[in-house]
């Protein structure tokens, strides 16, 4: 079977900065990889042009067969691949509950019970189905981006994207947003999740990639990444965060 995301030649630029430089990456179903590197080094980029919530210059990008450049609808894409960003982004105005129901119900054309009820066990998985009726903001941050994930997973995606989801939390919550992480991850789903958390990278990741400056400088399994990083810029990164 040919692989899930399928990336060749991907190149990008802001006006005139190129921000991804000739990127090549393929990604079978199932697989974890974790994305670490220095800021503005395109991390962020990179799996934003997997949805196409960026455009790209030059390459290709297939997501489960859809090739990206030319695809005029991106519904199919966007339904397929879901996203969790740093800041947790959920609809203010709306309870719990009803962020996690909005989307399967206007977009995947659910009922209202069964958004509830899809809604609901997403809910218990990531561990915040007593705080249903609540608002957002009377959440902690580890809640609240518990429920982005219970949110992006309601649409049943085949991919899921990772944004540095833990960067914004205090330390206290770091460790319950991981945990529902590691969860899924042990579910199977492909995920792509850009990171500082590289004790997250040794114990998920099947593979691990280092970008500076819009390349991917290394790929390889955590165990020889971490243990033997190819190039001198890779040990210095490592040093910093680790
Ligand atoms: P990272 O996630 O690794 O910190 P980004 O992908 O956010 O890096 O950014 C890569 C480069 O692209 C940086 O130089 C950043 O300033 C630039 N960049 C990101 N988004 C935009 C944008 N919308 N417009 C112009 N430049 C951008
Ligand atoms: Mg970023």
């Amino acid at each position: 079977m040919s692989d899930i995301i399928q990336i060749s030649g991907l190149n990008k630029w802001f006006g005139s900065h190129q921000v991804l430089r000739d990127i090549n990456l393929n990604i079978p179903a199932g697989q974890k990889v974790v994305v670490i590197g220095p800021s503005g080094s395109g991390k962020s980029t990179l799996i934003r042009c997997i949805n196409r919530l960026e455009p790209f210059q030059g390459g290709e990008v297939v997501v489960d067969g859809h090739a990206l450049s030319g695809l005029r609808r991106l519904e199919a894409v966007r339904r397929e691949v879901g996203m969790v960003f740093q800041s947790f982004n959920l609809f203010p105005h709306m309870n719990v509950l009803r962020n996690v129901m909005l989307a399967p119900m206007k977009l995947r054309g659910l009922s209202e019970a069964e958004a509830r009820t899809r809604a609901m066990t997403l809910l218990e998985r990531v561990g915040i189905a007593e705080q249903a009726a609540k608002s957002p903001a009377q959440l902690s941050g580890g809640q609240q981006q518990r429920v982005a994930i219970a949110r992006a997973l309601a649409m049943e995606p085949r991919i899921m994207l990772f944004d540095e989801p833990t960067s914004a939390l205090d330390p206290e919550m770091v460790g319950e947003v991981l945990d529902v992480m590691r969860g899924l991850a042990g579910s199977g789903m492909t995920m792509i999740v850009v990171t500082h958390e590289m004790g997250f990278a040794r114990e998920v990741a099947d593979r691990v990639l280092f970008m500076d400056r819009g390349e991917v400088l290394e790929d390889a399994p955590p165990a020889d990444f971490f243990s033997r990083p190819r190039l001198e810029r890779t040990r210095t990164f490592l040093q910093r965060v680790a």
